[in-house]
């Protein structure tokens, strides 16, 4: 027989604890489900050199501030010990090692089976990330390359390659931290950019977090905070064109409106590109035994390549009727909001220009209301 719940949360970091954190603020019943035998597993795992890019005081989750002590940015162990300190700040007990492998609307609820378990709940609060799935993109020859290939999900730190070339693909915020990361461990890091991009200092003159500019500008048509932000964008960062970058027809605004993807918060790699010590190419369109050729023709011989590609939220993998409330690229098209499905909702699925982590604690809020409102 199914466990019976009020309601049931998948994913144990961010999004799922603050959502627990706001049922428990309204004395409502409910469980969490964790995959890993942690919380905050998806930051555990990731590169050593990483710092959030959102200041702490747009990062903290409802109820519970990062220390005053802490960096205006805090690494990546802070936010993990943030988020263990969030659990036991408001006393949440996650069944851990309870991957969900299969969600379904039954009559009267929600059904969610585990490996060892089934659980049966009226509402059901998917906070599982929307960085689940690692995008891993092909090109032709890539088999026959010798050299070593991994996603930016599985890299650590540069120390292997130090005086070597190593090529990263993308230009988005893991693809240029990577970068640096490369430069200060004496590797000779390579950017593959196919695509035009929009960049943004992560702090306006050294000072103010481009964030704050982003809080105080979201309500506006994305449009005209793309026009406002436009010469602070030209005195800081400049012309990006002049490293070899292409530019977005449109603004950092309109492109998280538009694509749902953040633009690059520059925290030093522009530098980097104009002093040369990491070079620029375009696309690629084919990989050689030792290195790779690009779409204008270039050749270049690397010994690793690191995939910065990005990644997908990958719910169809276990939630039946994915199509009814997502998008064609498996996006859903709520977050933080009742979906089309009865007593489901999803926290934590968009990008926003007020940083993820803030619209996290948003919509864990308003969806522990709708919880509220239904009972
Ligand atoms: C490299 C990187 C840097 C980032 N930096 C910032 C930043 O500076 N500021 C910011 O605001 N945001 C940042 N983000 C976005 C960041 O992902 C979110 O802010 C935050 O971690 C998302 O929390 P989440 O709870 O939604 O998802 P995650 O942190 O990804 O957690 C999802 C949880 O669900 C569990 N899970 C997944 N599938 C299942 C399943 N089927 N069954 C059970 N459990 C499951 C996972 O094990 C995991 O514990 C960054 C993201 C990345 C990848």
């Amino acid at each position: 027989m199914p466990e019976r719940v009020d309601t049931l949360i998948i994913g144990a970091s961010a999004a799922g604890l603050a959502t627990a954190a706001g049922l428990r603020e309204r004395g409502l019943r409910f469980e969490i489900l964790e995959g890993s035998e942690v919380v905050g597993a998806s930051w555990r795992r990731q590169y050593d050199r990483l710092h959030l890019h959102t200041p702490k005081s747009a990062s903290a989750l409802p109820g519970l501030d990062m220390p005053a002590q802490w960096p205006r940015y805090p690494a990546r162990d802070q936010v993990v010990e943030y988020l263990e300190r969030y659990r036991a700040h408001h006393r949440l007990e996650p069944h851990f090692g309870q991957q969900v492998t299969r969600l379904e609307r039954r009559d009267d609820g929600w059904l969610a089976t585990t490996p060892s378990a089934q659980w049966q709940a009226g509402s059901v609060v998917v906070a599982t990330g929307a960085n689940r799935q690692p995008v891993r993109p092909s090109w032709p020859g890539l088999d026959s390359f010798r050299g070593q290939v991994l996603h930016s999900s599985e890299y650590r730190n540069g120390a292997a390659w130090r005086g070597r070339p190593v090529l990263v693909v993308g230009f988005g915020n893991s693809a240029c931290e990577q970068a640096i990361d490369l430069v200060e461990c004496g590797s000779h890091p390579h950017l593959a950019v196919r695509s035009a991009v929009n960049v943004v200092p992560r702090d306006v003159f050294g000072l103010v977090p481009v964030l704050q500019l982003g809080i105080v500008m979201q309500h506006l048509p994305p449009a005209v905070a793309d026009a406002l932000a436009w010469p602070m964008i030209r005195v800081t960062v400049g012309d990006v064109r002049k490293v070899g970058l292409a530019k977005l027809p449109y603004g950092p605004n309109t492109q998280i409106a538009r694509d749902r993807r953040i633009p690059l918060l520059d925290i030093g790699t522009m530098d980097h590109l104009r002093a040369g010590r990491i070079g620029i190419h375009g696309g690629i369109e084919r990989f050689t035994a030792d290195g790779v050729v690009f779409t204008d023709g270039e050749s270049l011989t690397v010994e690793a390549v690191v995939l910065a590609t990005g990644y997908r939220a990958g719910l169809e993998e276990f939630l039946v009727d994915t199509a009814r409330v997502c998008d064609e690229r498996g996006v859903p098209q709520a977050s933080g909001r009742p979906t089309a499905l009865p007593g489901l909702f999803f926290c934590g699925q968009f990008v926003s220009p007020a940083g993820m982590l803030r619209e996290i604690g948003i919509e864990s809020r308003r969806i522990a209301s709708h919880i509220a409102a239904g009972r």
